[in-house]
């Protein structure tokens, strides 16, 4: 890897320097050093290596990345949306798009969708299951409220930009190893609009969008599942003035629950009971999610049997009903014993010895004697 100056040092920067400050040595730098506008032959290389310094440094995450791990923490595939590494021709695009929040090399009488966008959002299991109504916070591009997204201080003028008259894209020649060949690259006045403002707008210096931060009201459906994704349409980022914004994607964690797993529509809880219990048969409260119910355990019961309360599960997505609640019954053997217990229990020993289990049971208990005799099974 070949020695990569400091991001910093490239925008001429403190470290403790604003995202304004970023923001301003950025656009002071790049309009300095756009081929387009300056000949001398390290323009360029110039120009890419200010871009991918402030395409890391202008994101708050990369930036903490790049604090921390240095070239390292940002390389090109750090899996960071929406950074990419500058490709050696036509890179302009990506260029514009970090300076202007959002613009792409296109013909610019098509209006450009604002991106998608995705966040989590965090639930507990009880709110999965029944559904709930929270809020997400997230920082997004919108479009500028002052100006409403034409970039010009209200009042002022927009007129046509004299660098590309209008088309929104500049030609230029190229020679390389290649050969010879045209580049059309988005006009670096305009950002390929093809109109400029008279007087840039003061609150988002004519980029016609804003960052801001807002609370988006959710409302969960019943029945969700953890890593689902939900979308919400529209409450991406800003488009270009006349484009639809793109959409949000929340993506679902559900905490684990104390008593209750899940299988899709079925809850599952382990109900622990003692030997008589289970040899008896017994009447008991169980737990459901909103409250308890009563369950009959019957006589004969073994560990690992599976009960099944209708209707005590997870609703249905997109469908009316709901799941069950499958209880697991575990038999559990006591490890202390009082002296009267103690006696019960011998005398329960004896006489379970002298009243064979059921067919089953026997020829089981039979088949292992066997084993053990050498007989065969
Ligand atoms: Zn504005
Ligand atoms: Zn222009």
């Amino acid at each position: 890897m070949t020695n990569k100056r400091d991001y910093y040092d490239i925008l001429g920067i403190q470290r403790s320097a604003s995202e304004e400050e970023v923001r301003k040595a950025f656009r002071r730098l790049a309009l300095e050093y756009h081929p387009d506008r300056n000949e001398s032959a390290d323009a360029e290389g110039r120009f890419k290596e200010i871009n991918e310094a402030y395409q890391a440094l202008s994101d708050p995450e990369k930036r903490a990345a790049y604090n921390r791990f240095g070239h390292a923490g940002v390389s090109a595939n750090g899996g960071s949306r929406g950074f990419e590494g500058v490709d050696t021709f036509g890179g302009f695009g990506d260029i514009f798009d970090a300076f202007f929040g959002g613009f792409e090399r296109r013909a610019r009488s098509e209006p450009r969708p604002g991106r998608d966008m995705e966040a989590g959002l965090t639930i507990a299991f009880e709110e999965a299951v029944l559904g709930t109504r929270q809020e997400v916070e997230i920082s997004r591009v919108e479009v500028c409220e002052r100006c409403k997204g034409n970039r010009a201080e209200p009042g002022t003028a927009v007129k046509e930009c004299p660098t590309c008259r209008g088309r929104g894209e500049v030609r230029r020649s190229q020679q390389s190893l290649f050969g010879h060949f045209v580049q059309i690259a988005a006009c670096p006045t305009c950002a390929g609009e093809g109109r400029v403002a008279s007087q840039p707008c003061g609150r988002c210096r004519g980029s016609g969008q804003e960052r801001r931060t807002r609370k988006i009201p959710v409302a969960v459906p019943a029945g969700v599942e953890d890593g689902m994704r939900i979308r919400l349409d529209g409450e991406g980022e800003a488009g270009s003035p006349g484009a639809p914004a793109g959409d949000l994607f929340l993506v679902i964690h559900v905490k684990e629950h104390r008593l209750f797993r899940r299988d899709g529509e079925h809850l599952l809880f382990e109900l622990p009971i003692n030997f008589a219990q289970a040899a008896l048969g017994d009447t008991v409260e169980v737990p459901t999610l909103q409250g308890k119910t009563t369950l009959t355990i019957p006589a004969g019961a073994q560990s690992g049997a599976l009960l099944r309360i209708k209707g005590e599960g997870v609703p249905h997505l997109q469908a009316k009903g709901r799941g069950d609640l499958l209880v697991t019954l575990r038999v559990v053997t006591p490890q202390s014993l009082d002296p009267e217990a103690r006696r019960l229990l011998e005398e329960l020993a004896r006489r379970l010895e002298a009243v064979d289990g059921d067919d089953g049971d026997k020829r089981w208990f039979e088949r292992i004697k066997g084993a053990f005799s050498g007989g065969q099974p």
